[in-house]
């Protein structure tokens, strides 16, 4: 019997869009504004405006001052981790996947390495 080897396999995945809604950033989440695509920050918190609830206040690493958004606001991302269950296809074999949604798109589906 062959064993399953969960970390190989293939993912099948829909690439991520050139900018993301300021909304969709957590913590750790690597980005950089529109305006100065070279400057690249890392998001420390993401949280609702103090004062303007339709407004997105982001702390970033290494900056004094906080970011202030529109949720809608588009920005460019840079590294988005995220763990993803994926359940095999063929199998119905589960893992849990650290993608980064910049590099490996969002999964759509999975074949586990044995069945693959
Ligand atoms: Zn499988």
């Amino acid at each position: 019997m062959a064993a399953p080897h969960p970390e190989r396999g293939f993912i099948v995945s829909i690439p991520i869009t050139n900018t993301v809604p300021a909304a969709d950033f957590q913590e750790q989440d690597a980005f950089a504004l529109p305006k100065a695509p070279d400057d690249h920050l890392i998001a420390q918190s993401s949280q609702a405006h103090p004062t303007v609830s339709t407004r997105l206040t982001i702390h970033a690493l290494g900056r004094t001052a906080p970011l202030t958004v529109h949720p809608e606001e588009l920005l460019l991302p840079l590294r988005m981790l995220r763990t993803f269950e994926l359940t095999c296809q063929l199998c119905a074999a589960r893992t849990h996947r650290v993608l980064d949604l910049v590099l490996h798109g969002t999964p759509q589906a999975w074949v586990c390495g044995s069945c693959a």
